[in-house]
């Protein structure tokens, strides 16, 4: 069942996305060559604890961390450990909070030092695409228009989208209905209601689009081991457009005064 919110529960989701999007801007600020991604990890869960917050993945499904990290071949649901960032990485930051009983749920693809020009061409074209599928996602378009949206534009760099991960509804619950693909057909796939209240999220790859899953039991790699780009937002299905209730805003504001 696709669950409608009330204007009182997006303004509780609204509340843990932002959360999450000062808690990235915060993993942002320390983002340099040499951080180990648990120590990333600590600064994540602090933030969020400080802020009276509740880190969203940490013990999901027995997820042992606040983050997921994913660096480089990686796509998504990274462990945070003792690997040390190195300049010309690309690492996925994945956060998610609970808060007032609704979940936020957000991710931002950071450049480290020095990247390969075609690799931070991956990762603009990837955010390009989420706000390409935000711009489908109104009420009575439908799930498939915002698949659709991203796979068009990216198969259009040759990229492939992952097809074994989605995005998904949030609320009361981290993952609830619909599933939200990055692929799909125009006009396919569940109608898009208003008050509907969504996470989406390409997972991109400069390669093939095969993932692999690592012996942890969670991080998922690129099949050719091939760079992968992911961000998402969180967003509200609303007549004639979507309002995106998460931010990159505090996380451009940490890039831009790095420069
Ligand atoms: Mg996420
Ligand atoms: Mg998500």
């Amino acid at each position: 069942m696709v669950l409608i919110k009330t204007e009182e529960e997006i303004e509780l989701i609204r509340h843990s996305s932002l959360l999450v999007g000062k808690t990235l801007a915060e993993v942002a600020s320390h983002l340099v060559p040499g951080v180990t991604t648990l120590a990333l990890d600590k600064i994540a869960e602090e933030f969020i604890r400080d802020n009276q917050g509740i880190p969203g993945f940490k013990g999901y499904n027995g997820f042992p961390a606040s983050l997921c990290i994913s660096v480089n071949d990686e796509v998504v649901h990274g462990i945070p450990g003792k690997r040390q960032l190195r300049d010309g990485d690309i690492v996925s930051v994945d956060c998610g909070v609970k808060k007032n009983g609704y979940f936020g749920d957000s991710a931002y693809t950071f450049a480290i030092g020095v990247v390969d020009e075609n690799v931070l061409l991956l990762l603009e074209r990837t955010r390009n695409s989420l706000y390409r599928a935000i711009e489908t996602a109104i009420a009575g378009k439908r799930v498939g228009d915002i698949g659709y949206a991203v796979q068009s534009y990216v198969e259009g760099f040759g990229y492939s989208v992952v097809r074994d991960l989605v995005g998904h509804g949030l609320g009361k619950n981290l993952h609830e209905k619909p599933e939200v693909p990055n692929y799909g057909r125009r006009g396919q796939g569940k109608e898009l209601l208003e008050g509907m209240v969504i996470a989406i999220e390409p997972m991109i790859n400069l390669g093939v689009k095969n993932v692999t899953q690592d012996k942890d039991g969670w991080t998922i790699r690129t099949a050719d081991k091939m760079p992968s780009a992911h961000f998402e937002h969180d967003v509200v299905i609303r007549k004639g457009y979507a309002e995106i209730l998460s931010t990159f805003d505090f996380i451009e504001e940490v890039l831009s005064k790095n420069k």
